[in-house]
């Protein structure tokens, strides 16, 4: 997802740190400390991705949809609510009372 270069300096820099901190800490605490910086940093570099493609999608004024339906669980798509009775459902007639008015809800 992310820029791999970037994921790759990133993962440099924070193997040099935490050979840094195995000198500094005692065995636990600088294994530990390692590790979260091993998980924090891949965590935070895709947080920024993420806010930055975001900021993009703002611009172009499509991106925010399409995050919003990636959050919704994957495979979803698109999905129509009922005019009659407020259901939500996955198209063709309201599974809950029948009827075929809907719109699509993104
Ligand atoms: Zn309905």
């Amino acid at each position: 997802m992310f820029n791999y270069k970037t994921y790759l300096l990133f993962l440099g820099a924070s193997l040099a740190i935490s050979i840094g901190l195995q000198m500094i800490l005692p065995f636990p605490y600088g294994l530990g400390a390692a590790l979260a910086i091993f998980i924090v940093f891949p965590l935070f570099l895709r947080k920024r991705y993420m806010s930055r493609m975001r900021g993009y999608g703002n611009d172009s004024g499509t991106g925010g949809g399409f995050f919003g339906m990636g959050s919704q669980g994957g495979s979803a798509g698109v999905r129509y609510v009922c005019l009659v009775c407020n259901n939500k459902h996955k198209g063709g007639s309201c599974p809950r009372c029948g009827s075929k008015m809907q719109r699509a809800d993104f």
